[in-house]
């Protein structure tokens, strides 16, 4: 047990005592506005995760990642491997995003929106208070001597935790193979897909003992996101914050001198990192608001003002005004447009299908006594959820060569989610050729008249080598 009047300093942790043992921090449950609204954003975002596979748009799970065939469903659009560039528009547009919300709000993610919190906060943490009890029944629990009452309620909670644990993971992997897969395999030896079985397995271990044991741990000492806070935020930003001139010097209620702060502990007590919000913005805050709802709770019995501890920034604490325009919050928003819109056009411009074409390795060209003639592949993909025609058209542009096709034939039907190579050959007239010209070939899928224009070279020798040679 760690001595509770130790003083954080800049080099501890509060989940670290000062021999190096862990510290087990068991916050205290709260009551107020901001735990309610924490508790329906959780039940949201949990419904979300859960959901998501099941939700079909176009014929398909709303967000399935189908890493085996190298297709990506996302909200209705289908992207194949080569349409992965686009992930760098998403990405960025996110991280603009979340730089954006962190300069106006700080962690506002950690506390509210981080599936890290979500899951323990509502969902085991949840389970722990009704196997074990409250903050102190689970407290003595821990001190208690290994007897009877302690193995069950121990037993029991490890029980539930492992089965949320794997609840996760295959909720976790029907993302990636689809919710009739998944439960296909659910039904089958493990011995028939063994690699994804220990997946699930390892990733069902990670969550358990993360959950387990390492759990606040994770945001204090892991979580890269907390340092780029301090980068992120200035003066202006809105953070969970104690007043400061309001609330010191702490004493009690009747202390003519003291300020607000009864100094009664309860902001620590309900913390899930187990700091003391009055020194400062620190690290390991991950802007819950539950010290908000619980000072309110002090404030309110002892008939003063609520607020004490509320969101507020440097300025406001200062008694300056929050400035919600300045160069960085200019500079994010205008990064983060930016990137959303480019990702609007680029998402906007993925197409159904896809043709790649490429000159057939070795000769670049073969000459007949008639005819040029250069070989290709034609890669076609549909990515839809319906057969697709593909026809395939080449014109010489500007070029008076008459163009003779053949290989891949007009009408060529592919099923849903199909993928074929195919020769393509264009052929000239040897009179006609006139030398190396630009050739444009145009592939039409129907239905959707879906246009994939490509632009190659057809090559030749030298057309005076072929006039001496002429039979
Ligand atoms: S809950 Fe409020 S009154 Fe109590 S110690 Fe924390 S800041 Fe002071
Ligand atoms: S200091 Fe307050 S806002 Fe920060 S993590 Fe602790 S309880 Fe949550």
């Amino acid at each position: 047990m760690r001595n509770p009047q130790k003083k954080p300093t800049l080099d501890s942790v509060t989940s670290i005592n000062d021999d190096g043992s862990r510290f087990v921090i068991h916050p205290s449950d709260v009551k107020g506005s901001f735990t309610l609204w924490r508790k329906v954003s959780a039940l949201f975002l949990i419904g979300i995760y859960v959901l998501l596979p099941w939700i079909p748009i176009n014929g398909y799970p709303a967000v399935f990642l189908d890493v085996m065939e190298r297709r990506f469903h996302i909200f209705g659009i289908t992207l194949a491997a080569q349409d992965m560039w686009l992930l760098f528009f998403l990405v960025s547009g996110v991280a603009f995003t979340l730089f954006y919300i962190t300069t106006f709000l700080g962690r506002v993610w950690c506390g509210w929106a981080c599936p890290q919190t979500i899951f323990l906060e509502h969902l085991f943490r949840r389970f722990e208070r009704w196997i074990e009890g409250d903050a102190a029944a689970r407290k003595k629990l821990d001190n208690a001597p290994i007897s009877g009452s302690k193995v069950f309620k121990r037993g029991l909670k490890l029980v539930i935790y492992f089965f949320l644990s794997a609840i996760i993971a295959h909720i976790f992997l029907s993302y990636f193979i689809s919710i009739p897969q998944l439960w296909e395999w659910l039904h089958n030896s493990p011995k028939e897909h063994w690699k994804t079985f220990l997946f699930v397995a390892a990733f069902t271990m990670i969550i358990f003992l993360n959950f387990t044991w390492f759990r606040e741990q994770l945001c204090i000492v892991i979580c890269p996101y907390g340092r780029f806070q301090s980068a992120l935020i200035d003066d202006d930003t809105l953070n969970v914050a104690y007043d400061y001139e309001r609330g010191n010097p702490p004493g009690h209620v009747k202390e003519e001198k003291a300020g607000d702060c009864i100094d009664c502990r309860r902001c620590i007590q309900v913390c899930p990192t187990g700091i003391d919000i009055r020194n400062g913005l620190q690290l390991e805050c991950i802007g819950c608001a539950a010290c908000v709802d619980a000072c309110d709770e002090i404030m309110d019995k002892v008939n003063r003002p609520r607020g004490l501890v509320r969101y507020a920034s440097d300025r406001n604490l200062e008694g300056l005004k929050t400035r919600f325009l300045r160069p960085r919050t200019i500079l994010y928003s205008a990064l983060m447009l930016l990137g959303i819109t480019v990702a609007g056009f680029a998402f906007n411009s993925v197409k159904p299908a896809v043709a790649m074409v490429t000159r057939m390795p070795g000769v670049p060209f073969y000459v007949t006594d008639s005819h040029i003639r250069n070989q290709f592949q034609i890669r076609l993909i549909n990515k839809d959820s319906k057969e697709l025609s593909f026809s395939i058209f080449a014109q010489a542009n500007g070029q008076s060569a008459i163009i003779e096709t053949s290989g891949t034939p007009d009408g060529t039907i592919l099923q849903a989610m199909e993928e074929r190579n195919s020769t393509y050959v264009v052929q000239v007239a040897r009179d006609s050729f006139t030398g190396a010209f630009p050739l444009e070939i145009l592939v039409i899928a129907e239905p959707g008249h879906v246009q994939i224009l490509q632009e190659v070279e057809f090559l030749g020798p030298d057309p005076r080598l072929l006039k001496k040679n002429t039979p």
